[in-house]
């Protein structure tokens, strides 16, 4: 069933105990509250399994940022989605632009990823998107329609069910320059209309699909409310509580 959903995408910032921190922070600030949307942080991996302990993970889900692309053994220094899944992390954050840029990640890479992740249990939250010189060459629709068919489309209906995708725009991702609402309910509706011709109207439906780019508090509303857009991956924002709630709260 589609789903509402903010999640977070720390990145590389916050030692161990300023995750705690903000975590716990974020945890007693949405305490007695009541939600119109799932919440999701995504941490570093050595935060994963101090900070699911130290929340009510009813409330907000735990990510990863990434997994390896192979199930165990020897592979120094990477961390696989079995490990994952046993810190009671329920997400994982695959194909992020920075990961895909400067790790390298193919489309294949991501393909065995994702099949590790739904493997474990995870739901991989798969991102998308076009970079500017794709955009400005009108390629933006070829671009993120191929990067779902490579790394997704192998998967059954009901598997291709678990994930959750997020469409961001690599030109607005820490840029301050946020897609329109316009821009992305345009590209929202179009990834879906790729998913039902794949895979039927109702899983296409049934899909969630986040916006990512230079979220934040004042326009999170604006994107919120286009049909298409189901919540945010928001990074800068996530960072702080007092940023966080606001895009959390716009629902
Ligand atoms: C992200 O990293 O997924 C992201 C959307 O970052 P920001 O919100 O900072 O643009």
């Amino acid at each position: 069933m589609r789903k509402n959903i903010v999640a977070g995408n720390w990145k590389m910032n916050k030692n161990l105990q300023e995750g705690l921190t903000l975590a716990k922070e974020l945890d007693a600030a949405l305490k007695g509250k009541t939600l119109k949307c799932d919440v999701v942080i995504g941490t570093p991996f050595i935060h994963l399994a101090s900070v699911a302990s130290a929340i009510d993970t009813k409330k907000i889900g735990v990510a990863a940022q990434n997994c390896a692309d192979k199930a165990s053994g020897a592979y120094t220094g990477e961390v696989s989605a079995e490990m994952i899944a046993s810190t009671d992390a329920k997400y994982v954050i695959l194909g992020h632009s920075e990961r895909r840029a400067y790790y390298h990640e193919t489309p294949e890479i991501l393909k065995e990823k994702v099949l590790l992740a739904l493997a474990n249990g995870l739901t991989p939250i798969f991102c998308i998107g076009e970079v500017l010189a794709e955009r400005e060459a009108e390629k933006h629709f070829d671009v993120v329609k191929s990067q779902v068919e490579a790394s997704l489309f192998n998967l059954s209906a009901e598997d291709f069910g678990k994930i959750i995708l997020a469409y961001e725009p690599v030109w607005a991702i820490g840029t301050g320059k946020t897609a329109t609402a316009a821009q992305a309910q345009e590209m929202h509706a179009f990834i879906r209309k790729t998913l039902a011709a794949k895979y039927g109207e109702k899983v296409a439906n049934d899909t969630s699909i986040l916006y990512g780019g230079s979220a934040n508090a004042s326009n999170a509303k604006e994107l919120f409310s286009n049909p298409d857009v189901d919540g945010g991956l928001i990074g800068g924002a996530a960072l702080g509580v007092d940023k966080f709630l606001p895009i959390i709260e716009a629902f």
